[in-house]
């Protein structure tokens, strides 16, 4: 891990020492950061906005695999993967804390690395790392990631509001991280059983971008702003758009119909669906850890999403009583599974 690099053991800071390190250079993007890291607790004062919370817990062996994440992309992704369930509420993140708990394995500079990522994502997406806490572990690396987040009361969108005839919509595309865990799972056991064979990534950059370079969809949110669009239910992929689906069909009390045609696949990712005899459909609705958007529009807000080249709209609601279906290029109706649909 330390490449021969210099080696730095965290004992020779103690853990104040080390708090002090990873922080000193934090500069707040909101005016809504009273009070950061350095006393008991951080301040917040939201100016009379409503606060969004939610939280994540990151455990190595289980979440990520360090044989093939970059430190620094850790970093990058433990922050984005909050952010995104703060804009899947129509919120924006302004504040988040990180509690990290680390072996003896972990130096300094590893930390750095880690922390390098953190504070990249803090600032492009403009929010204030305001605490945290950090602790030894017998083994191996955990990151609990605390986001928060502001939103104009009563414009927060939930999973519940969807009705019947409203539009589906998915922001980007899907299926790209899940052939990029598949693929670096691949090369990690022809590494661990021929340690002599170099990793082949070669023409992967993108779907491999798409599991450890995860962004989290701002944009949409502001574009939804923009044109005035308040989503009837929305929610972010992180565990696969059919699982995203029935999860909103159920608390929404409705059905839904999607079409095979509608989905979006980026070519990178169908390609190498083809090269491994996967089904790029069956990427795009099972694979997870996408981390886009997933939401509901009413019909007359079509006109507006229509032209964003962002946003596909991939079919509508329907009633509870039609369930959950998605209609293949052929013409078939299969109902949605959480991990697909049910074998043809
Ligand atoms: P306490 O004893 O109250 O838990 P700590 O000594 O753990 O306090 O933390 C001191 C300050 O440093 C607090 O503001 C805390 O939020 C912050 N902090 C601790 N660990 C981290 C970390 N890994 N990243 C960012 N801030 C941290
Ligand atoms: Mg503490």
């Amino acid at each position: 891990m330390d490449k021969g690099i210099t080696r730095t053991e965290i004992s020779t800071l103690g853990e104040f020492g080390l708090i002090e390190h990873l922080t000193k250079n934090i500069e707040f993007h909101n005016a809504s950061t009273i009070l950061g890291v350095g006393d008991d607790a951080a301040i917040i004062d939201h100016f009379g906005k409503q606060t969004v919370v939610t939280t994540d817990l990151l455990v190595e062996g289980i979440h990520f695999d360090l044989m093939y994440t970059p430190l620094k992309h850790l970093g990058y992704k433990s922050i984005i993967v909050n952010l995104s369930d703060v804009y899947a509420m129509n919120a924006t993140p302004t504040q988040v804390t990180l509690s990290i708990a680390f072996s003896n394995r972990f130096s300094l500079e590893a930390l750095d690395e880690f922390y390098e990522g953190v504070y990249a994502a803090c600032n492009r997406y403009g929010v204030d790392l305001i605490g945290g806490d950090t602790s030894s572990s017998q083994k191996g690396l955990m990151i609990s990631v605390t986001a928060l987040g502001e939103v104009t009361p009563g414009e927060f969108v939930t999973r519940n509001g969807a009705k019947k005839g409203d539009l589906i919509c998915v922001s980007g595309d899907l299926g790209g991280a899940f052939l990029g865990l598949t693929l670096l799972e691949r090369e990690k056991k022809i590494y661990l059983e021929s340690p002599q064979i170099q990793p082949d990534l070669e023409g992967q950059d993108y779907i491999i971008g798409r599991l450890l370079k995860p962004e989290a969809r701002k944009d949409i949110i502001e574009f939804l702003g923009e044109q005035g669009i308040k989503p009837t239910a929305m929610m972010d992929i992180s565990d696969g758009l059919s699982s995203e689906l029935l999860h909103i069909c159920k608390q929404s009390e409705v059905g839904c119909v999607v079409y095979e045609d509608k989905l979006p696949i980026a070519e990178d990712s169908r390609q190498f669906a083809f090269k491994l005899e996967l089904d790029p459909t069956a990427c795009a609705l099972s694979g997870g850890e996408d981390y886009e958007l997933v939401f509901t529009i009413a019909q007359e807000d079509y006109d507006k999403i229509v032209l964003s080249e962002k946003v596909s709209v991939i079919g509508y609601v329907a009633e509870a009583a039609e369930g959950a279906r998605i209609i293949t290029k052929g013409g078939n109706t299969h109902e949605i599974t959480a991990q697909g649909w049910k074998a043809f």
